[in-house]
């Protein structure tokens, strides 16, 4: 019996995301008495053996050319695998991209009980109780889980990495590696030196703007603060900007430290891809723009005058 915690990477580097969970898993661990292990597959240009320092006791790391390129069907059927060898009881992924279609398919291919968007470690003191986000983030629901196994998916960026001295031991595993049925021919990386859904900090700008033409104050903004773009949905459908920084309820979800919304109204449906954010900033000249109603500061006002002279604020500090 052991708590498996799935270790996501771009590229060979490993997501923040996946070192919250991993320090999720291995505090989950120590409140169940049992040990911490972490699975990572693929290349990777890290020292794994330093995820101890995350609590992780020991990571299998499975390598072979079928999972070089992450595929979901490929990757659950080895991580069944893994999750049986190690007679793993919990498994725990992070609610990222990955971790939304691993996590599922795990869940019922091992008739694991699941919880998606855990915000906290379960209370275990009556059964196994996980709380999570429900409804875009606007509600907690606790949800028992029943089943002996057990998924869950943690929400990005609402658990602390912890961070100590330990070193894992980093093992193998013998499994059967299907081979994939579909090919990737190419990748294309998206614009933007920062990625959006793991970005610590996002700035993000609306119609206000009035014109793709305009982006450079928005630009100019996120190098200063070292943060991602995004942007609404009208501006990724009018091809002001690539539809890859669009965030809400169709785009992407995110949960920054800090959300810097410049021209959007705050419509529910782009709310609901950013409302996890820890801070908000809000600049709009509409007093009345509802997005001041979930903003922890705001600001009215032209953007045309504000971005500057934040920016320039920023490069003082
Ligand atoms: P607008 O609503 O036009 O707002 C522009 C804002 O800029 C206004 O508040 C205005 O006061 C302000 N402004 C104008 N000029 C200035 C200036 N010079 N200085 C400062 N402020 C200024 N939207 C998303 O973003 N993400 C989604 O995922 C999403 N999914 C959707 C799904 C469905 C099914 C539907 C129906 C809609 C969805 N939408 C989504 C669209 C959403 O309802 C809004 O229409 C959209 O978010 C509005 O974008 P906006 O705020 O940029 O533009």
């Amino acid at each position: 019996m052991s708590v498996l915690i799935f270790i996501d990477h771009t590229s060979g580097m490993i997501k923040k995301a996946s070192r919250e969970a991993i320090s999720y898993g291995a505090q989950l661990a120590a409140q169940l008495g049992t040990t911490a292990e972490g699975v990572l597959l693929g290349n990777v240009a890290e020292d794994l053996s330093a995820l101890g320092q995350h609590g992780v006791q020991k990571v299998y790391h499975l390598q072979h050319t079928n999972l070089d390129h992450f595929d979901a069907q490929v990757y659950t059927k080895v991580l069944a695998q893994v999750a049986d060898q190690t007679g793993a009881q919990v498994l725990v992924f992070s609610n990222n991209t990955s971790g939304k279609a691993l996590a599922p398919a795990l869940s019922v291919r091992l008739k694991a009980g699941l919880v998606s968007g855990a915000v906290s470690l379960p209370d275990t003191s009556n059964g196994f109780v996980v709380k999570k986000n429900v409804f875009s983030g606007k509600a907690f629901a606790n949800v028992a889980v029943t089943t002996e196994r057990k998924v869950i998916a943690l929400n990005v960026n609402a658990f602390t990495i912890t961070t100590g001295t330990g070193t894992a031991e980093v093992a193998s595993l013998n499994v059967d590696v299907p081979a994939p049925k579909t090919r990737v021919i190419s990748k294309d990386k998206s614009s933007g030196k920062v990625t959006l859904s793991e970005a610590e900090v996002v700035v993000s700008a609306g119609r206000g703007l009035k014109g793709p033409e305009n982006w450079g104050i928005v630009e100019e903004l996120a190098t200063a603060l070292d943060a991602a773009l995004a942007c609404s949905r009208p501006v990724a459908d009018a091809h002001w900007r690539p539809h890859s920084e669009h965030v809400g309820q169709t785009g992407v979800a995110i949960a920054p430290n800090l959300y810097v919304a410049a021209g959007i109204s705050g419509a529910i449906q782009h709310l609901a891809g950013v409302n996890r954010s820890k801070v908000i900033v809000v600049i709009n000249k509409d007093p009345e723009a509802p997005f001041f109603k979930a903003a922890d500061y705001g600001i009215v006002g032209d953007v045309f005058e504000i971005l500057p002279k934040f920016t320039e604020a920023v490069k003082k500090v």
